[in-house]
């Protein structure tokens, strides 16, 4: 699935959050936006995932206008910092959740759930962890559980907003050699939120950075870090 976001515009009140932002995301591609805080990343992710509406602009997805189309037609996987698992459920619960709430007529049989459940919670390496309530997990491992459950339905695109936020400096290299793995397997067009730019640059195919609501640049990694395309991109990386 590529995503096109052409001439997107977003204020709060008098606060211009996105100003004509442009870009194209290809499909199977493992993008950062990376900024400072307040710089609109999360906006734009809002407004890819049909979550918020753009004041103007366009969304496409393959080539099609999705403007305005809501958030469940998206077919879109979110992991968020502060999407917690459900405390209540297991993790072999948490995971099957989005295929146990499709209608009944899109709904796989109790066995087709299972096997597809364990088939995910083996790619995260979690397996052992089913009968678990997330309480009894690490953040790292509710981390990967969160993404299994995102993976579950299938999801034409996986949107991340600091997927490594909450969590302590080690667990964080882990889970970002991790979800580089991950992608190399599955390929499934996806874009992460990190105000880190040794995040950025270690776990993505391409770099968006973005200030004040626009982007600054945008390229590989090797491009971003060896031509900053103007000073704010060049300090803002300075720190590598
Ligand atoms: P980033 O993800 O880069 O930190 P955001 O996209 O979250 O930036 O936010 C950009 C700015 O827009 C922030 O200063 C924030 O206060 C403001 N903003 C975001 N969402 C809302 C909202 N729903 N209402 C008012 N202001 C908002």
């Amino acid at each position: 699935m590529s995503i096109a976001i052409e001439n997107v515009n977003k204020t709060f009140g008098s606060f211009v959050a996105l100003d004509n932002v442009n870009l194209a995301i290809k499909t199977g591609e493992l993008t950062a936006l990376l900024g400072p805080s307040g710089s609109g990343k999360t906006t734009l992710l809002r407004i890819i995932a049909g979550l918020e509406q753009a004041d103007s602009g366009i969304i496409r997805f393959n080539s099609e206008d999705i403007t305005g189309q809501h958030v469940s037609e998206r077919g879109v996987g979110f992991v968020f910092q502060h999407y917690a698992l459900f405390k209540h459920m297991t993790v072999f619960e948490n995971v099957a959740y989005g295929l146990t709430v499709k209608p009944k007529k899109f709904r796989p049989s109790k066995a087709d759930i299972a096997k597809k459940v364990n088939n995910l919670l083996e790619l995260v390496q979690l397996g052992w962890t089913a009968d678990r309530y997330p309480s009894q997990l690490s953040g790292g491992q509710r981390q990967r559980i969160a993404l299994a459950r995102a993976l579950a339905v299938e999801p034409k695109m996986l949107l991340l907003d600091e997927p490594f936020g909450a969590l302590d400096a080690k667990v964080r290299a882990e889970l970002r050699r991790w979800l580089r793995r991950l992608h190399d397997e599955i390929h499934v067009t996806s874009v992460f939120v990190t105000h880190d730019q040794e995040e950025a640059l270690e776990v993505a195919d391409r770099i968006v950075v973005m200030n004040k609501g626009r982007i600054e640049q945008d390229g590989t990694p090797e491009q971003v870090y060896d031509n900053p395309a103007n000073p704010f991109v060049y300090e803002f990386l300075g720190n590598v």
